[in-house]
């Protein structure tokens, strides 16, 4: 059956792939962005959909939102993502993850939209636990630089779950672990953009720390499938539901992977860690494969040489892949 949906954050990494995806299965979206951190040509092919149409807004503002019209779903995914952009401006990251949250579920709940919540695996803040599940209540330092982010998603969180208590809001919360793929912003400062391009470019390789630290990366097809999924799925799952890719590499790992991939002859030059830095991560998805049957496909090099020729096309440089 073909739906109305409202994507935030439509122009993002994310946003962009999930559109994509929505409007290929006949659905019909709106997009809503403030291009903080992106640029329209993400949406290029979606543009090319007769049943796309894009606003510019921004989620932090009620009337923006209250004016928006009614939807049969809408997927909030409008927030900064990478440490460095949500770091850039604390204050505008914590009231759009809140604010933004607070009137996306007022629309919700005056239109009877079932709405999902882009959280993340930083509400496990830096972690005492591993792997990470659901019911793990986290370790986020309150005062630390990344904690606009990690506190502003858990408030966001909280809410989502209180206007079901209390107003029976329909609510799908998935807590997504380190994602990549096309789309990703190559100035954005995560760690696969920044190693891709400077693999790419024959700069030096920055490893934060000695390398140790450890990451599991799930490739953007994989997650947009679970969003999907979990959206589709009548059970009442309201989660919160971890996705991401179970597998576990050090830093020092990916930077010797994407440089095998790139054959680059960059050098790998080590720097100080940022404070508040998780030293590991990675998902248990037990509860999405159990309740969801979801569990992701791509392997870390497979998805790497997917997204590296996108990156290499994008900053205008030759490769190997
Ligand atoms: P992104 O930065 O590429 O996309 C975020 C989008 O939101 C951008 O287009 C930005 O312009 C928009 N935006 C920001 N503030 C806004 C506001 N106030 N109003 C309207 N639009 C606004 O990041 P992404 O990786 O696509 O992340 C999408 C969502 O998924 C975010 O909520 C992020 O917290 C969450 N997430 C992503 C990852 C990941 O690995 N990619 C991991 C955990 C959580
Ligand atoms: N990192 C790194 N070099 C970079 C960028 C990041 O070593 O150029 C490290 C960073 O310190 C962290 C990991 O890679 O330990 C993942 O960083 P990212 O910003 O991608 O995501 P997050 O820290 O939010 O998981």
């Amino acid at each position: 059956m073909s739906k109305t949906i409202l994507v935030t954050g439509a122009s993002g990494f994310l946003g962009s792939h999930l559109c994509k995806n929505l409007l290929e299965q006949g659905h019909t979206v709106t997009g809503l962005d403030n291009f903080f951190t992106s640029a329209r040509e993400n949406l290029h092919l979606c543009e090319q959909h007769d049943s796309f149409s894009f606003i510019e807004g921004d989620i932090i503002d009620p009337q923006t939102v209250a004016g928006l019209g009614s939807y049969d779903e809408i997927y909030n995914l409008a927030c900064p993502a990478s440490p460095p952009h949500y770091q850039k401006d604390p204050v505008y990251t914590m009231k759009t993850s809140v604010f933004g949250a607070l009137n996306l579920l007022e629309l919700a709940k005056n239109t009877g939209a079932r709405i999902f919540q882009a959280s993340t695996s930083e509400v496990y803040g830096d972690p005492e636990v591993h792997p990470q599940n659901e019911d793990y209540v986290g370790h986020v330092n309150t005062l630390g630089p990344r904690a606009c982010y990690d506190e502003g998603k858990r408030a966001a969180e909280t809410l989502f779950m209180d206007y079901h208590r209390e107003y029976g809001v329909d609510i799908r919360i998935v807590r997504i672990f380190n994602t990549y793929g096309p789309h990703m912003d190559p100035e954005d400062g995560r760690v696969v953009s920044n190693f891709i391009c400077q693999a790419l470019r024959g700069d030096p390789i920055t490893i934060y720390g000695d390398g140790s630290q450890t990451r599991s990366f799930c490739y953007v097809d994989d997650l947009i499938n679970g969003f999907i999924t979990l959206m589709n799925n009548n059970k009442n799952i309201i989660g919160p539901v971890n996705m991401g890719k179970p597998g576990e590499f050090t830093m020092k790992e990916l930077a010797e992977l994407v440089m095998e991939i790139t054959q680059s002859s960059s050098q790998v030059t080590y720097h100080d860690l940022p404070k508040d830095d998780p030293k590991k991560r990675r998902p248990d998805i037990t509860k999405a494969q159990s309740e969801l049957g979801w569990s992701p496909q791509i392997a870390l090099k497979e998805g790497l040489e997917k997204t590296i020729p996108w990156f290499a096309q994008k900053i205008g440089v030759q490769n190997a892949v």
